[in-house]
């Protein structure tokens, strides 16, 4: 059975205190017996954040495909492993949109994540003009087939998806729990084209998008919704306890 994931991205926030506190806050809220929940934390506080986490798992936000060389600034997903991170956010709609990361470049940092054993999330979603113009779920499927569609059955299944339309990322805009089951059930189903049912059963999609304590409850209800990928309200432990609380 698929796990139930909420995972809290902290983006570039929070001064190294205040990382220090909430990490200790969230390890100490009540988690609902089916859930699991990660962090990922900026960077610089990923390592201390793991060192003192005893319930949740804590990853990067972002590691480049390369194991080492001249790349100044990058941090490899074999260095992660090697400070004994587990897990790393791949292709998050910033990435995408400041950085300018292709989905030829995710595919690689996706190899090297699952080659390295590290869980990779991976993030996907539409812009606005293309959920306006109504191409949402083409775009999606081929952002899907560019970067992760190539890997095998046994890699595939270490892979968590995480849907985030961008229209709904930090804008207090959250997709209705219809367009939400729309999509997720739309990712479930091209999963098991390509892998078969068993494999599309056991995909962990997650739902990112201005998720928050009030209208957690109806997206987590959704069938195809197994949790979220919480930006803002992952950074006051108490709107993060009633997200992680949602069974
Ligand atoms: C995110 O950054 O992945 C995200 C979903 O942000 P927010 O919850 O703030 O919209």
């Amino acid at each position: 059975m698929r796990s139930k994931i909420v995972a809290g991205n902290w983006k570039m926030n929070l001064s190294q205190n205040q990382a220090k506190e909430l990490c200790k806050e969230v390890n100490q809220l009540t988690i609902g017996s089916s859930i699991e929940v990660y962090i990922f934390p900026p960077m610089l506080y990923v390592s201390d954040c793991n060192a003192n986490s005893t319930q949740v798992k804590v990853g990067a936000q972002n590691a480049y495909s390369k194991d080492s060389g001249a790349y100044t600034g990058e941090v490899s997903m074999l260095q992660l492993k090697e400070s004994g991170i587990g897990a790393v956010l791949i292709g998050h709609s910033e990435r995408r949109e400041y950085f300018n990361e292709t989905n030829e470049q995710l595919k690689e940092k996706l190899d090297a994540a699952i080659h390295h054993g590290i869980k990779p999330f991976f993030c996907c979603g539409e812009p606005l003009d293309i959920r306006e113009n109504n191409t949402f779920l083409t775009f999606v499927k081929n952002q899907l087939e560019e970067s992760v569609f190539h890997l095998s059955a046994t890699d595939f299944s270490k892979v968590v998806l995480a849907y985030e339309p961008i229209w709904a990322i930090g804008t207090g805009k959250t997709a209705s729990t219809e367009q939400a089951e729309e999509m997720h059930a739309a990712i479930r189903s091209w999963v098991e084209e390509k892998y078969g049912k068993e494999i599309a059963t056991n995909t962990s999609i997650l739902y990112g998008g201005s998720c928050n304590p009030s209208n957690a409850q109806a997206l987590f209800a959704c069938e195809n919704v197994d949790g979220g990928l919480i930006g803002g309200a992952s950074l006051k432990a108490a709107d993060f306890s009633v997200l992680v609380a949602e069974e």
